[in-house]
């Protein structure tokens, strides 16, 4: 199940109204029937852009309306294993996708830094740590990025430097970006670091990532655990590949206002789609025990 471009194309929808077209709804419909009784299907969620719409203070990136609810209903419902994975601190989603009071009271496990640090259900952390040589030298230029932000903004991370320039004018944009390459670059060579092109910004980081951390997932899972993977960046793509590349059921969505090349299987735009598809995942789930009882 992955065609070489989206299958599906969201058109203008009345106000006030979440659907999406017949072709993304037989996609998500020919993945949902896969759902076999006693199996927990995995539902792998990025946050930013895809849950939530961008912000450029990020503490107020709550959650579209009613995703929330959505996602309090397939934890409550038990049969779901639902994992979110950012590239943020796996601690700030945490709390932002709970809300105040609380929509969301049972725990969710998240991986942070685009899959170099993994927070379970249960609180128990795990972060990917550099060869000690290399964690030196980008301890030195987070230090230098600090007190140097290059006209950009800086986002210390304790496994990657990361320079953003979305919201920039383009032609400074242009100018954070070179110099940010011109630093980046020669260091991405060392052993165990490597750069992350995101939209509106580059990281050098260390440690997994999507793909790797939608790889170790899978191989937790038993075989034929169906599995879906929600993303809105380029930084998403590995995730997509990951999902395409088992042997089970599986689908990865592109959850983004404008179409893009893609090795996601269907493209929907937020926050309408992500709706839609979080209410028919549980759908699915609720219905499966009476295709059950009609078949025996
Ligand atoms: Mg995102």
């Amino acid at each position: 199940m992955a065609p070489e471009q989206p299958a599906g194309i969201f058109e203008a929808l009345p106000k006030g109204r979440d659907t999406v077209t017949d072709d993304a709804a037989n996609v998500l419909q020919s993945f949902f029937t896969t759902f076999q009784p006693g199996v927990k299907p995995l539902l792998l969620l990025d946050y930013d852009g895809t849950l939530a719409p961008f912000r450029v203070d990020r503490l107020k990136a709550r959650p579209y309306t009613g995703v929330r609810e959505s996602i309090a209903r397939i934890l409550h419902q038990g049969r779901t294993r639902l994992v979110v994975i950012t590239g943020r601190p796996a601690r700030e989603i945490s709390l932002l996708l709970r809300g105040n009071p609380p929509i969301i009271e049972q725990p969710v496990e998240v991986w942070g830094l685009h899959g170099a640090e993994r927070i379970h259900a249960d609180g128990r952390r795990e972060l990917e740590l550099a060869p000690s040589s290399t964690q030196r030298k980008l301890d030195e230029l987070r230090e230098y990025l600090r007190h140097n932000n290059l006209g950009g903004e800086f986002e210390d991370k304790p496994n990657a430097a990361v320079m953003h320039w979305r919201g920039a004018s383009p032609r400074t944009a242009k100018f954070i970006e070179v110099r940010t390459r011109e630093l980046f670059e020669p260091m991405s060579k060392m052993d165990g670091l490597m750069l992350l092109e995101f939209e509106g910004g580059l990281e050098l980081r260390v440690g997994r990532d999507k793909g790797g951390a939608v790889d170790t997932l899978i191989a937790e899972a038993a075989p034929g655990t169906p599995v879906a993977y929600v993303g809105d960046d380029v930084t998403d793509e590995a995730a997509f590949r990951a999902v395409s590349s088992v042997g089970g059921p599986h689908l990865s969505i592109l959850m983004r206002q404008d179409e893009r090349e893609t090795a996601a299987d269907v493209w929907l735009r937020p926050p309408s789609g992500v709706r839609v598809f979080l209410k028919r995942w549980y759908k699915a789930l609720q219905h499966e025990p009476r295709r059950r009882a009609a078949a025996a």
